[in-house]
């Protein structure tokens, strides 16, 4: 399952960045396709068990790429894959599509107090 491999990819990258820190949050920018923000967040914290990140909130920021029709001058986000083939208003095939499909590591929170524990080691 796509979403799996993308959890464990996220999850992965938050361990690096905490070099053995404990991570309370993460937040997760999600581009591109509609996802199920509800899947994207249990994915993450599946694969975030046993690791430092186990328990860590997880803060998704949905960017949907958008879309322009030159046929009727619509703009506007992605709303399902359908969107991305034809206009939703006219149906026109003469669409530009922008934006990124990519979901990347935006920022995470560490536990403070842990670092310093870990600081003094
Ligand atoms: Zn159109």
């Amino acid at each position: 399952m796509h979403e799996t491999g993308l959890s464990e990819a996220i999850v992965a990258a938050a361990v690096r960045r905490a070099a053995g820190r404990r991570v309370t949050g993460l937040r997760v920018r999600v581009g591109g396709h509609p996802v199920d923000p509800e899947v994207v967040t249990q994915g993450i914290q599946l694969a975030a068990a046993g690791t430092v990140v186990a328990g860590a909130a997880v803060d998704l920021v949905l960017e949907p790429m958008t879309v322009h029709c030159h046929d009727c001058g619509r703009g506007g986000p992605v709303t399902d894959h359908l969107a991305m083939v034809a206009c939703p208003q006219c149906g026109g095939v003469d669409i530009d599509v922008a934006g990124s499909d990519d979901v990347v590591l935006e920022s995470i929170t560490l536990d403070s107090l842990a670092g310093v524990e870990l600081g003094a080691v």
